[in-house]
Order: C-alpha cells, then sequence, then structure tokens
C-alpha cells in the first residue's frame, strides 16, 4: 500500500502543491502548525532519509533552499524550522521520509520540545569516537 504522501504525489488524493519536480515535491500540511508549515517529499518513497537515492539526496539542498525562501517570501515570516522526525521514536507518524518547514515568528509561543543537558569531556570524547568510527 502507498503512502499518503505516494498518494497525494499520485493524484490519488488531494493535496495543496507548493512545487513539484522530478524528485521532489512541496505541499501544505493538511494540520499546519502555523500558516505556511509546507513538507518537503520526495518521490521515492522510503521511510529514512539514509534509505534515499543518491540522486534525490543531491537535489535536496537546492530544493531546501529554494522552499525556505519561498515560505518566508510568502508569510513574511523572518525564521523557520526545518524538521525531520526520522524515525517513529522521533515522531515520524507517516512512514514516508519528509521535511517539514514551518514558519517562526518572535513571540509566536511555538517551541521545538527537545531538552539538552550537561555532558562530561569524557562522554563527548567516548561519543566523538563512535560516531567517528560509524561514519568510516
Ligand atoms: P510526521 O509526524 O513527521 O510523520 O509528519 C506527518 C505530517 O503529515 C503531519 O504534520 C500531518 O499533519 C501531515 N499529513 C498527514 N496526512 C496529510 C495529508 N493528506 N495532506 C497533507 N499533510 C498530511
Amino acid at each position: 500500500m502507498p503512502s499518503v504522501f505516494s498518494r497525494i504525489i499520485a493524484g490519488a488524493i488531494p493535496g495543496r502543491f507548493v512545487c513539484t519536480s522530478e524528485r521532489w515535491v512541496a505541499f501544505l500540511d493538511i494540520n499546519p502548525v502555523a500558516d505556511g508549515h509546507v513538507l518537503l517529499v520526495p518521490v521515492h518513497e522510503a521511510p529514512r532519509i539514509q534509505d534515499l537515492p543518491a540522486e534525490t539526496l543531491a537535489d535536496l539542498g537546492p530544493m531546501l533552499a529554494r522552499l525556505t525562501a519561498a515560505v518566508r517570501a510568502a508569510t513574511g515570516c523572518p525564521a523557520v524550522n526545518v524538521i525531520v522526525n526520522d524515525g517513529p521514536e522521533a515522531g515520524q507518524e507517516v512512514p514516508h521520509a519528509h521535511l517539514h518547514i514551518v514558519p517562526r515568528f518572535a513571540g509566536d509561543g511555538q517551541r521545538v520540545g527537545l531538552r539538552h543537558h550537561a555532558a562530561s569531556a569524557e562522554s563527548l570524547d567516548a561519543m566523538q569516537a563512535k560516531l567517528q568510527a560509524a561514519w568510516r
């Protein structure tokens, strides 16, 4: 069964498109956090960003830069949050990779709910080593 986003891209269910291209589309989120909340969605359906084809990933940067500029221009927002919920434990509800672009204004009362904590130099060093090994 194709994802809800694949069905929107295929025209099987309605979507309010902002732009379409060979590998990415953007449409309005149906339950926006703020007016102008847009989803940037790859045409290739895969649950995680890391599963997307190289050519899709290559197009992401230019699409994202242009779309954040369009959201700023259309809404007048001075800032945006670009959010990726990459996996259900991170809050991903639709298992088709996507990015949220959310307009932000000073004093808008929104918050992104992640909490930071202090970390020791030793634990940062150990994690740096693990990540460097995973990167290789
Ligand atoms: P996530 O939790 O990151 O998977 O976000 C999924 C997003 O998809 C939510 O913000 C939903 O409001 C949005 N959404 C779900 N169904 C639709 C739809 N038919 N059209 C547009 N946006 C949708």
